[in-house]
């Protein structure tokens, strides 16, 4: 059987690959667990399904670990997630002690010893304070965008944070004051999962008769979880604007993650907000839809990711790998991702969307060469094998540090 690396290797080239497998044994052997709070659902999970198992055909003994949590403690982790991307948050104390303990009760289930653990995001983050003597290094990765957090939350967070031996960023204006070196690393899609992996004309087909949308006008797309800071009523907004004068569809496809209670009051606004059009569609998708994710992008002829806050936006990448002109909020790592007229379209307000929309509905064939551009922008930058060189450089760098890679909060890009 053909391992993935081996798949791997006619889409980003043997030496790609050989650069891996070089790195990784350097490090050899070496213990790696990733923590994060839900295998489904969300950038960081997709992220996690991905590399994992590469980790380990690089000989690298890699395991993925979720803390348990309640709905108390989710609604905590939700709202420090929003006030983290800077909006309101009334978080009592009550609710960080609830926090803390579910920190602690999961590190006494966790079972482990690493040279290194990372930590994604901040509902894990406390668990150092139990857990510190289990691993040699422990790296704090951030998903999210933290350039202008609420303070109070941040002060609170900070308090672990500080502890970590490095930190991890998407992008260079989401690094924080730390006492340690911060990394920065785009995060990655992985092209052979069931998101990703080419489909046939015939399997997208089928899985739009299955899912009950006709393909008798233009679609037009945006696949995210039901979130304010993702702008679902924005697009709608955008779609009627367009809709008023020309023939298309707008499909609205999310699901649920076990780590986001907001979920269905946002699908409720949605749901009120394109009553009576018969050319919205909202899709309610069961967690694990990985390929019908995937039908879906390869079907639609324009993809929407309005957010107005964003870690990095990998609906952007799987979009752009599938050759389609995207257009996006112009928030966090969206503008990483897009180029204006080159690899896709930023926009600010609904009525900016609307008329990008209008003009990609208009010139198709500006679309198409955007989509080419965008697909070769992925290969380059935006695939799991970058990902992992990039974890390999920094691990590499935490065996043998020049001088300047041990001075606190340097911020190295790799
Ligand atoms: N996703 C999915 N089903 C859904 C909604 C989202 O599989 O109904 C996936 C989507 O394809 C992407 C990830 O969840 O891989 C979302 O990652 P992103 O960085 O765009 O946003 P996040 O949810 O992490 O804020």
């Amino acid at each position: 059987m053909t391992s993935r690396l081996e798949a791997l290797d006619p889409i980003v080239g043997a030496p790609v690959i050989d650069q891996l497998r070089r790195m990784a044994d350097r490090l050899k052997p070496m213990r790696l667990v990733h923590i994060n709070s839900t295998r489904i659902g969300g950038g960081v999970a997709e992220l996690l399904i991905g590399i994992i198992p590469l980790w380990n055909e690089l000989g690298i003994d890699a395991r993925w670990e979720v803390i348990q949590g309640d709905q108390a403690f989710f609604e905590v982790t939700k709202a420090m997630h929003n006030a983290l991307q800077g909006f309101k948050a009334n978080i009592g104390k009550p609710m960080l002690d609830h926090y803390i303990d579910i920190n602690r009760s999961n590190a006494e289930k966790l079972d482990f010893e690493a040279d290194f653990v990372v930590v994604n995001d901040p509902q894990p983050a406390y668990l150092i304070k139990f857990l510190r003597s289990r691993a040699k290094k422990w790296i704090w990765r951030c998903h999210i965008d933290a350039s202008r957090p609420d303070r109070k939350v941040w002060r609170f967070l900070w308090e672990a944070v500080r502890h970590y031996d490095a930190s991890i960023f998407s992008m260079p204006g989401f690094a924080r004051n730390l006492p340690h070196p911060q990394y920065l690393l785009y995060p990655s899609i992985d092209p052979l999962s069931d998101k990703n992996r080419d489909l046939s004309a015939q399997e997208v087909s089928a899985v739009l008769d299955r899912l009950g949308i006709e393909r008798d006008k233009p679609i037009i797309l945006q696949v995210s979880r039901f979130d304010s800071f993702k702008d679902p009523l924005g697009v709608i907004e955008a779609f009627r604007m367009v809709h008023a004068h020309t023939p298309c569809r707008l499909v609205l496809a999310g699901g649920e993650a076990t780590d986001d209670p907001e979920g269905p009051r946002i699908f409720a606004e949605v749901q009120e907000a394109a009553h009576g059009e018969p050319d919205i569609t909202l899709l309610l998708l069961p967690p694990e839809s990985h390929y019908e994710v995937n039908a879906l992008q390869r079907a639609a002829d324009i993809i929407v990711q309005k957010s107005v806050r964003e870690g990095f936006g990998l609906t952007v990448t799987e979009a752009m790998w599938k050759g389609k002109p995207v257009i996006g909020g112009a928030a966090g790592g969206i503008v990483l991702q897009l180029r204006n007229f080159r690899t896709g379209f930023l926009v600010n307000s609904p009525e900016g969307c609307a008329l990008r929309i209008r003009y990609l509905l208009r010139h198709p064939d500006v679309g198409r060469r955007m989509g080419k551009f965008a697909k070769e922008f992925v290969r380059n930058h935006f695939l799991v094998t970058r990902n992992l060189r990039d974890y390999l450089s920094m691990m590499l760098l935490f065996r043998s540090p020049g001088e300047d890679d041990r001075r606190p909060g340097r911020t190295v890009v790799l």
